[in-house]
């Protein structure tokens, strides 16, 4: 190492430098702190998806009246259908936006409800569409 006032070269156990006497300090390297990310201010698809997924999840099994249940209404049919359709459509942004978002930082990204919502919406929506069908 080397003095930090006149540069001369000094012992690793000196503890005053030889040359000019001053006392040597030897400063620890900080640790470079990986800055977080916060996914949800940058992931605006995230919170609409979780959203309609939930709805469409809550039209298919909420314990409505007989009449309006998804096995009698066409238009409960029709509502999961598109809500499925349209939830898979923001989830599968937003899920596009944190696998971008985690080759950008190097880090995962919480997966959690946005997987939720792909999985809920894309089952959703075939629930819905096998509904009509049948
Ligand atoms: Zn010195």
């Amino acid at each position: 190492m080397y003095c930090r006032k006149c540069g001369a070269l000094l012992n690793n156990s000196a503890t005053f430098c030889h040359k000019c006497g001053v006392e040597v300090v030897v400063v620890p390297v900080e640790k470079k702190v990986k800055e977080k990310v916060n996914v949800n201010v940058k992931n605006d698809y995230a919170i609409p998806a979780i959203a309609v997924a939930t709805i469409a999840l809550v039209l298919c099994v909420a314990p409505w009246p007989r009449e309006w249940g998804i096995g009698t209404s066409f238009w409960m049919k029709i509502a999961i259908f598109l809500l499925g359709v349209i939830a898979a459509f923001l989830s599968r942004k937003a899920d596009g936006i944190n696998k971008n978002l985690e080759k950008k930082y190097k880090q995962s990204v919480k997966p959690g409800l946005v997987k939720y919502a792909f999985y809920v919406s894309h089952a959703a929506a075939f629930i819905g569409l096998v509904s009509i069908v049948i």
